[in-house]
This record gives structure tokens, sequence and C-alpha cells, in this order.
């Protein structure tokens, strides 16, 4: 079998290992020279647009994925109807514009935020009106860790909202004072059948996620969000794994986004889980029976963003993960998991690894 992933980062790279599990081979599209997932297969560097590219990559291979939702779905068009192409385009579609993402949790009646659309400096008045202050001003497309985005917390700071983003599509968001921030990863496969992980907990720092902690001691709250992943699921007739990110707030859940694909949330499941989510992802766009996503015990994992420093790398604890990327600010370069057989043990070996981290 050969699955072809548009896209060749970290996520290409840690599908590329987890298919050898399974006897697959991975081949790449990517417009980078050398990028991380060079070292599980051959890449085709290639714009994401190029559809000479992108048929060359679909005739080569049983099945298409991609790794990240900025994929033009346009490209996906191109390749369907060569070989499947998992996840559906239709899920892409939604998580790529902010809007269509809050109405299709609205259909099927998954709680979120209060919102409203801006395109107009006086949309921005409304909205502020409406939703009150705090809000936050999100640009509709190509938002990924927490940029274009601007939290207006005065009157006074409407202007500057909108010179700061006016001119694209936006949408302005309810502040949400959550108590802490999870993720929920599923997985379903062509036959339908679905898998679910315990959710994770989630910390941000400028947007970015920093670490994230696995199983969450609160079964009241990965019952809902499991039923909101089913619905998700089913309603896309999706393939793959997705993810969804929530707030918590008390014992209530409010849905901030989707990613229809493996997600830095989950890498906790490359040693934490029975089954990884990258191998669950390959698992059903191959239509296999899906692993089991039962824990191994209390899983820690702590990115290593910009550079690695000395500290981290003397650690020795847990699995390292190295992308093999140079260092730029904000870029994620890396990662360590811990598993532990009680959450305070994991918790004090995060808190070791967090300080190295610059
Ligand atoms: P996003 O790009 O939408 O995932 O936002 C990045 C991070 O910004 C989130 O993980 C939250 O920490 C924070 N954030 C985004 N939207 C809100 C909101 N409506 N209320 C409070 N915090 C938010």
């Amino acid at each position: 079998m050969r699955i072809g992933i548009i896209g060749a980062g970290q996520l290409g790279q840690m599908l590329g290992f987890a298919a050898r599990n399974l006897n697959a081979e991975c081949r790449y599209l990517d417009p980078s020279e050398n990028p991380p997932a060079a070292v599980c297969g051959k890449v085709i560097q290639s714009g994401f647009d190029d559809a000479v590219a992108l048929v060359a990559l679909a005739d080569t291979c049983d099945v298409i994925t991609y790794e990240f939702e900025n994929v033009p779905v346009s490209a996906l068009q191109h390749i369907d109807g060569i070989v499947p192409v998992y996840p559906p385009a239709a899920a892409l579609r939604h998580s790529q514009d902010r809007l269509a993402e809050k109405t299709l949790f609205d259909t099927l009646k998954i709680p979120l935020p209060g919102y409203h659309t801006v395109d107009t400096r006086k949309d921005l008045d409304d909205a502020a009106e409406n939703l009150g202050l705090p809000m936050v001003i999100k640009t509709r497309r190509m938002g990924y860790d927490g940029k274009g985005q601007f939290v207006v917390r005065k009157p006074a700071e409407l202007e500057a909202a909108w010179l700061a983003l006016g001119g694209e599509s936006l949408i302005a968001e309810q502040w949400v004072e959550f108590d802490y921030e999870v993720s929920c990863i599923g997985v379903r496969n062509v036959s339908g059948d679905i898998a679910i992980y315990p959710l994770s907990q989630n910390v941000h720092v400028d947007g970015i996620l920093r670490h994230s902690r696995s199983p969450v001691e609160a079964p009241e709250l990965g019952a809902k969000a499991s039923d909101y992943m089913h619905r998700l699921l089913d309603h896309l007739d999706y393939v793959g794994v997705l993810a969804l990110e929530l707030f918590v707030i008390g014992d209530e859940l409010r849905a901030n986004e989707f990613a229809p694909r493996v997600h830095n949330s989950g890498h906790w499941t490359i040693e934490g889980s029975e089954t990884s989510q990258f191998e669950n992802h390959l698992r059903a766009i191959l239509d296999m029976p899906l692993g089991s996503t039962a824990s191994k015990g209390h899983a820690g994992m702590v990115n290593l963003i910009g550079e690695i420093s000395d500290a981290t790398r003397a650690l020795g604890i847990g699995a390292f993960h190295d992308y093999g990327k140079a260092p730029r600010p904000g870029r994620k370069l890396g990662h360590i998991t811990v598993v532990a057989d009680t959450a305070g043990a994991r918790d004090a070996l995060v808190k070791i690894i967090d300080k190295t981290v610059t």
C-alpha cells in the first residue's frame, strides 16, 4: 500500500513512521526543500496547487491524505476520482472558514461561544454591542496558532482592531473566561467505525500549544465531547483523525474549532496510547480495523518551540522527538512525551521539562 500525503512537515513525518508498523509506504508533496518527512519517503517538491504534481502523486498512490488544513480544497478536487482522498473535502472546507465551522457547530447543536460576522467597520461596532466586551476578532481564513487575532477589551480598541485586521473577512467571538482548554481526538474509518481518545488538557502560550496532558479526570466532560465528536464525524461522513478543541467552563463545553487532521494535542498518543493517532489515521483511510485508543498511563507532552536548549537536550526524560527543523521563533521544532503511573508524577515531569524550555 502506498499513501500519498499532501504536506511533509512533522505531522507527515510521524504519519510516515506509523506507516512502517502497517507495512505501508508514504510519498509526499511539499514545496519546501528537505522537509521533516523526507526521512520517511520520496517528496515531490511542488506547490500545493500544482495540478500536474498532484496528479503525479495520485497516480502513484492508493489513497491520498493531507497533514494541514490550509491545503486548497481545489487541490483535493483535482485528484478526487483518481484515488480516494481522505478526510473528505467538505470537512476541509468547513475548517478553513471560521464562519462555516461555527455554522456547522450550530447545525449539529454543539455549543459554542457567541459570534458575529464582521465585514465592515459598522459590523465591528454591532458585534461589540451584541456580544459585549471583551471579544476576540479573528480572520475567517488562514489563521493558526493565534495568528490573525485581536482581543478587544475596551471600546477605544475597536479602531485598532479594525486597522490591524480590517479588509479581510472577519468574525468576532465572545471572550470566554474558560477554566481550561481541552481537545478531543476522534477517528472514523471508511466503514464508519469510530474510536475516541481520552480528552487532553491543553495549555497555550501566545496562541501556540505549550503542553498537553491526558487523560482529564472529568468523565462528564469526556462523555459530552465524545457525543459532539460522533455528531461531527457522522455528519461529515468523515474518514481519518479529527481534532476538536473546546473550552471548559465548569461542567460545560464550548467548541472553539476543529482540525481535519492529526493534531499536536494528540502527539502524546505515540507513547501514551495503545495505538497512536498517526497509526489510527492510516488505519482509518486504509479501511483497516481501528486500534485501541486506551491510555497506557498518564501522559504529558511538552512542545519545543523556537529553539531546543542544551538543557532540554540533556534532560534524558521521556521520549524526545526532534523534527529536524531549523530554529526560528514560534516554530515547532520537536516535543517530549512522558508517561507516568499517576497524574502527580506526570505533572512533576512536565514541570521539569517545561522549565528548560525557553
Ligand atoms: P484559535 O486560533 O481560535 O484556536 O485560538 C488560539 C487560542 O486563543 C485558543 O486556544 C485560546 O487559548 C485563545 N482563544 C481563542 N478564542 C478565544 C475566545 N473566544 N475566548 C477566550 N480565549 C480564546
